[in-house]
Parts: structure tokens; C-alpha cells; sequence
């Protein structure tokens, strides 16, 4: 849910989105399509509690009319508790919160997805996933990046942490991480750098400036554009594409539509599972001499196909 200034942005941005989870499910090995809802606000007008009300119950016919081709999902504007309301209309919504019998919020889930990235790709550049005494840099400490920097410091990481919302220092304190400005953590001398906050973070003025070995991070569409895959590898620079590394939301709800539906502890083993896939889509990069990009979009074409009829 987000405001637009007009119908031509939000369908733009639905097709973009519904591409981008197109991948990011193949890539996951997930029997999901991808699909994307989009519900546009005014520019121009305040939207009270009871007209966002019917907008959600709205859209939530919405998606019962497409039967059951597609389910929703919490995302950017909307909350668990939203999910509650269009399910007044329709039962393809995934994402409740755990008491009424989904699976709650995703973003521990991309954490740990994230984790489990950040330590095959240590692999991959270091030849060790262990991660004490490696040095990481968050930047954007919000649902995702403050879990993955607790389970970071848990791990034996030395953090550095950034965050434009100066709340997020107390628990950089507590984790006895180093405090320094967003554009300091993205240059920060560091092993990895893990973004975490909006994407298009790695562009031709930052990608130069860079002193880490390996990118790995949960925001999604971290490259300006496709062309920036290959100049971090020009640089020596290991990039865990973001829709392998951010899939452990999107895989944590696939369980939820498995036949015995939800089990956080299969929901577990599957987020573990995406470094597997970083390891494979890193073996087909080395193999290919392409970028991990090239690799993991190569990958998810090649599910997509032998999943068409
Ligand atoms: P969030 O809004 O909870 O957190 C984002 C944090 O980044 C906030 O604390 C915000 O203050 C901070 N921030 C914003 N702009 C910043 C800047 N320029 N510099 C430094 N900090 C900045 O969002 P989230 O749910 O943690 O998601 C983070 C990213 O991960 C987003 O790109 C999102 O699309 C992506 N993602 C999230 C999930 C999920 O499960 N939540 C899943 C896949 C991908």
C-alpha cells in the first residue's frame, strides 16, 4: 500500500515487484509463481481508518475473485494486522499472525535467510563461513537488519551499524557495535557490507568507494542496475544476489501453503536451504565466468522452464 501519483506508477511498480518475486521464488526452488498486489493511495488526501478499511476489504475481493492464482501477503505499508481484515473476504492471504494460524512476521525469517548467505558467501571468499572475528557492516537496523545484527554479534561478528532513525543506537550499544553515519557504513573497512535498508544502494559513485570483499544484505534491488554486477566483480567484490539472500520471507509463507500447513521448524530447514542455492549459483558464476547475477537469474529461468508445461 503506498501513495502514487498516478495509476501508470502503481502499475508500473506492480509489474516490476511481480517480476522481481517471479525470480526470487524460481531461484528458491519454491512451486510459486510470482505475483504481486498493489493498493494506491491518493497523493492529494488524507485515508481515514475506516475508508482504509474498505480499501483493504476491497482488494481483499479482490483477490477472491482470482480464486486461489494468487495469494497475498504483508508487504511495505501493510501490517499483519491488515491481513486479518481482507481475510474477512477472501482465504487466499497468507502471513497471519501465528494465532490465528499463519505464520506472523516475516522479517526473522529473511534475518536468518540473510545469515545463512552472508556465511556461505564468507565461504566462498575466505575459504571459512565462521564468522568471529569477521567484521560486517549494517546499515538500516529496522524488522530485518536489527535481527540479522543481533544474530550477527551472537555469532562473534565485529559490527559496524548505521541507521537514519537515531533510535536504532540503543541497540547498537547493546551490541557493541560501532556507530557511524549511513554513508560511512557503505565504505566501512570491513569484510562485508550487509544493506539492509532501500535498495539501489550499489551505483557507480558507491561501488568505487567500496572496502569490503563480499555484499550480502536483505534490501532488495541493491544494484542501480544490472550493469553494476559487473563492476563489483571487476573489483573483486563478491555480491550474494539479494533475491537469493532476501528469499527467507517469501520460502518461510510457502510452508504455510504446504499440504501440512505451517511448522516453523520445516520452515527452518527450507530458509536454510538458500545457502544452498548461493553455493550453487557461486559454482555456476565460477563456471560460467559470469557474474553471481547472471548465475542466479540463469538459475531461476532454467526452474521457470522446466516448471511450464
Ligand atoms: P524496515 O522499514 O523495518 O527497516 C528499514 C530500516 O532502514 C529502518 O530502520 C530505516 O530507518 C532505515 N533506513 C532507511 N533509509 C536509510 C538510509 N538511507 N540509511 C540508513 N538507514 C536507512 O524494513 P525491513 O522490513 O527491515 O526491510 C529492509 C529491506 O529488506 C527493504 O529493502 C525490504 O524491501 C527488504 N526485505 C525485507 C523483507 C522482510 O521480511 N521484512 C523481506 C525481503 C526483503
Amino acid at each position: 500500500m503506498w501513495v502514487y501519483d498516478d495509476a501508470r506508477f502503481a502499475m508500473r511498480d506492480v509489474l516490476r515487484l511481480s517480476r522481481a518475486m517471479t525470480f526470487k521464488s524460481a531461484a528458491a526452488g519454491l512451486r510459486l509463481g510470482g505475483g504481486k498486489g498493489v493498493i494506491m493511495l491518493p497523493p492529494d488526501r488524507e485515508v481515514s481508518p475506516t475508508r482504509r478499511r474498505d480499501v483493504l476489504l476491497d482488494f481483499g475481493d479482490t483477490v477472491e475473485e482470482l480464486g486461489g492464482r494468487y495469494s497475498t501477503a504483508e508487504d511495505v505499508g501493510t501490517s499483519a494486522s491488515d491481513m486479518t481484515v481482507i481475510a474477512k473476504r477472501t482465504s487466499h492471504v497468507t502471513g497471519l499472525s501465528r494465532r490465528r494460524g499463519g505464520s506472523g512476521d516475516p522479517s526473522p525469517w529473511t534475518a536468518l535467510g540473510v545469515h545463512v548467505a552472508i556465511e556461505e558467501a564468507c565461504e566462498e571468499a575466505f575459504g571459512s563461513r565462521s564468522l568471529q572475528g569477521r567484521s560486517v557492516s549494517v546499515l538500516g537496523l529496522g524488522h530485518v537488519g536489527g535481527r540479522l545484527a543481533t544474530r550477527l554479534a551472537r555469532a562473534g561478528a565485529k559490527l559496524v551499524v548505521a541507521d537514519v532513525d537515531a533510535s536504532k543506537r540503543e541497540l547498537a550499544t547493546k551490541l557493541g557495535a560501532r556507530w557511524v553515519t549511513p554513508a560511512k557504513a557503505v565504505t566501512a573497512d570491513v569484510d562485508v557490507f550487509a544493506p539492509c535498508a532501500l535498495g539501489g544502494v550499489l551505483d557507480d559513485e558507491s561501488v568505487p568507494a567500496l572496502k569490503c570483499a563480499v555484499v550480502a544484505g536483505a534490501a532488495n534491488n541493491q544494484l542501480a542496475d544490472d550493469s553494476i554486477a559487473e563492476l563489483l566483480q571487476s573489483r573483486g567484490i563478491l555480491w550474494a544476489p539479494d533475491f537469493v539472500a532476501n528469499a527467507g520471507g517469501i520460502v518461510n509463507i510457502s510452508v504455510e501453503l504446504e499440504p501440512d500447513g505451517y511448522d516453523p521448524k520445516r520452515a527452518e530447514v527450507r530458509v536454510q536451504a538458500i545457502g544452498d542455492v548461493l553455493r550453487q549459483v557461486f559454482e555456476d558464476a565460477r563456471a560460467i565466468g559470469a557474474t553471481p547475477l547472471t548465475a542466479a537469474m540463469e538459475l531461476a529461468r532454467r526452474r521457470l522452464r522446466e516448471a511450464s508445461p
